[in-house]
């Protein structure tokens, strides 16, 4: 559902129905891509996707992923052909019901549906497909479909969706998702949002469906199968959660169950910050070979590396903030990244504060001092940090020191308004950062071009950490002058989480 076509087309089901034969119509194929600055290919033109149902079959034994995908969406242009993003081997394709052509060709699967479509029509995509997503490698070479010693793990950022789903592969196109996915009896298959149950097959196995009733980005998506404890219980807030571990945790298992059970304690403590938790489900799936943590929409999973050390409730509040800062409220495009990692690393802080392991200003002072004038963290904008650099260091810790800026330059009452008015009023959308600016100087009544020019638009290291200045004169006066900021207590579980979130470029 893109918000650009959120508005009923009114077209009669007759007329809808109506193939072209015989009429000059100005129908033209869909555009391969939705139109991303950074990465032009990813999603498609001509038509809206409102749901998903993903409906597979996957033996862990030879990585064997075959079903149907059903799609529903409208057509947004008069079409000839149009494209979904897919990357496997496709078996037939209808649409509405009749078979239609199609090739694959380099990540795009472009159909032809007989007679073409008409603009506004409703559009019923049904696509069979089997293979080995391992296998599959995209145009970089790339893979990131995860093969486990017990499974697999369908998760990734920016992309995903092409080795187990045909999709509009962009967040500008959100929609609602049923998956359902059959594995061997005695092996877990976890999705995202509600868990509808399971049912056992006469052959063997066992389906598993999992639901999510609000609008989705397709990354956002995930699949995790293999060997796990799950946890199901309501949080104290009346929702479902349910929480995941691999059996193959060893000894971090019980930090992971440290950090992630706390869920709805952080999701709890960030509500009273940014505003309402905008999903139906809680979560959280702990696992080795992932190597970071995503996101996932009410479900985020976590490699187990960010227990190493013990309990790390730091990542917790990162992801969990990510679901107003990137689920709720998605990029716009792949620029506008700062939108997540920035406010998805300021939650951090406030968890720091919260539990008395350091201040914002404390952590926001130590960040600044890590990185001299002269590294090139600095040469790095998070207001557009290019292609290559979309999940860059600097995107997170000089994204969160921006947002610090603002806080400092508003005041905590403007600051805190501001960040509710976002994730309320851009609930289920997309955003630019522009449009975040637009919002901070509307709640906050002030002029503020030139801070967010400094913090996210400017390159080389700004002249002074932020809100530091009063700090700094007060200690100057009572003393001997502190020249470096004091490591806060949580510094070394946000460096952690840092180094794992953005080292797997
Ligand atoms: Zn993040």
């Amino acid at each position: 559902m893109s918000i650009r076509s959120k508005a009923t087309t009114a077209v009669a089901s007759a007329a809808a129905m109506t193939l072209f034969a015989g009429t000059a119509l100005a129908a033209s194929p869909g555009a391969p891509g939705a139109g991303d600055s950074y990465f032009p290919k990813y999603g498609n033109g001509g038509y809206d996707v409102s749901h998903y149902d993903i409906r597979l079959n996957y033996n862990p034994t030879g990585d064997q992923l075959s079903g149907t995908t059903t799609i529903l969406a409208k057509a947004t242009q008069d079409l000839t052909q149009f494209n979904l993003d897919f990357l496997l081997k496709v078996k037939s394709v209808r649409v509405n019901n009749a078979p239609a052509s199609f090739v694959s060709d380099g990540g795009e699967l472009v159909l032809t549906p007989k007679g073409g479509v008409r603009k506004g029509q409703d559009l019923t995509i049904v696509v069979s497909y089997a293979d080995t997503p391992s296998a599959v490698k995209d145009s970089n070479g790339i893979t990131p479909w995860t093969k486990t010693p017990d499974g697999a793990l369908a998760i990734g950022e920016p992309e995903i969706a092409s080795w187990w789903y045909p999709s509009n592969d962009h967040p500008t196109d959100k929609a609602t998702f049923d998956v359902n996915v059959a594995v061997p009896n005695g092996v877990e298959a976890i999705s995202n949002g509600v868990f509808l149950g399971q049912t056992r097959q006469i052959n063997g196995w066992t389906r598993w469906h999992w639901r999510s009733t609000k609008p989705q980005a397709t990354y956002l998506t995930f699949l995790t199968i293999g060997q796990f404890e799950i946890r199901q219980s309501t949080t104290p807030s009346g929702q479902p959660s349910v929480n995941a571990y691999s059996e193959r945790l060893g000894e971090n298992a019980d930090a992971a169950k440290a950090s992630i059970e706390r869920t709805a304690e952080i999701t709890e403590f960030l509500e009273q910050n940014v505003g309402p938790y905008p999903f139906e489900a809680q979560g959280g799936v702990a696992t080795p070979n992932l190597g970071y943590a995503l996101e996932n929409q009410t479900r985020s999973v976590y490699d187990t590396a960010f227990f190493r050390r013990g309990a790390n409730t730091y990542v917790v509040a990162h992801e969990v903030g990510h679901q107003w800062f990137g689920d709720s409220v998605s990029v716009h495009g792949w620029r506008d990244i700062w939108l997540n990692e920035g406010f998805a690393s300021y939650m951090e802080f406030l968890w720091s504060e919260h539990i008395g392991e350091g201040t914002a200003q404390e952590n926001a002072d130590y960040t600044y001092d890590l990185y001299p004038a002269d590294s090139p963290f600095w040469q790095i904008l998070p207001g557009d940090p290019g292609p290559a650099n979309v999940f860059d260091g600097a995107v997170y810790d000089r994204g969160a020191l921006a947002v610090h800026a603002l806080r400092v330059a508003v005041g905590d009452e403007k600051f805190f308004e501001i960040l509710k008015t976002w994730t309320a009023e851009k609930k289920f959308s997309n955003a630019t950062v522009e449009e975040f600016i637009a919002v901070a100087e509307r709640v906050s009544g002030q002029q503020l071009d030139q801070l967010f020019q400094t913090w996210l638009f400017t390159k080389g290291k700004p002249a002074e950490a932020p809100g530091r200045a009063g700090e700094v004169a007060a200690s100057l006066a009572a003393g001997p002058a502190v020249t470096k900021a004091a490591e806060p207590k949580s510094r070394a579980k946000i460096q952690l989480t840092h180094e794992l979130l953005d080292a797997h470029k």
